[in-house]
């Protein structure tokens, strides 16, 4: 089941429904923590999807958790940028590229607008620009699309996801080699 609602969420990991990211909030869903609709991004139309696989009513969006807005995608000023890191540490999904002391930039392909990036910006260079409207085509097309958007974002947001958790485990292994070869020389002092 927590597959199944992670699969109606949009991906954009924006945390705007008061969660780590979708699949922690699809899994509040299934444990009776969080309700159905509390993911702006998701609209109306994801709160419908949830109802009717949940086999609940469908409720307005709940106004607590933010609005439904055009999908947007961030954009860095680059002749302001200080080269800081603190948007790439931020991006849920990997899609700012830079490095320390150097100009940075958004991947606007593989940006989900989350606008995490934005707030730990010091120098308030980053801005959210809406993107265009899509062209009138059939809406199984333009639901086909979002899909696909939607799965390359969990991609890479389970991708960072396991990079961070692996980089944690290897800094606790660091650690605990450290003190082991303090605990080593502080014996052999004694010794
Ligand atoms: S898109 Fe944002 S608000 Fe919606 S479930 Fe994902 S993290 Fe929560
Ligand atoms: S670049 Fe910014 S707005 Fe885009 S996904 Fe990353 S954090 Fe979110
Ligand atoms: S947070 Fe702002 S100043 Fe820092 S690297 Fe990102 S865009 Fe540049």
């Amino acid at each position: 089941m927590i597959d199944q609602i992670n699969a109606i969420l949009p991906q954009t990991q924006c945390r705007q429904c008061g969660f780590q990211g979708c699949r922690p909030y699809a899994e509040a869903i299934v444990s009776g923590a969080a309700d159905i609709n509390q993911c702006p991004p998701g609209g109306d139309e994801g709160i419908i999807e949830l109802a009717q696989l949940l086999g609940v009513n469908p409720k307005p969006l709940n106004a607590h958790n933010g609005q439904h807005k055009p999908k947007s995608v961030a954009f860095i000023i680059e002749q302001d940028c200080i080269g800081c890191v603190k948007c790439i540490a931020a991006c849920p999904v990997d899609a700012i590229l830079g490095a320390a002391k150097f100009m940075h930039t958004v991947i606007a392909s593989e940006c989900t607008g989350c606008e995490l990036c934005v707030a730990p910006c010091p120098v308030d260079c980053i801005i959210l620009q809406p993107l265009p409207a899509p062209i009138e085509c059939e809406p199984m097309l333009i639901k086909a699309q979002k899909v696909a958007q939607a799965q390359r974002a969990k991609r890479r947001y389970d991708a960072r996801c396991l990079r961070k958790e692996n980089e944690s485990l290897e800094k606790t292994e660091r650690s605990k080699q450290k003190r082991a070869a303090l605990e080593m020389m502080k014996s052999k002092k004694q010794g």
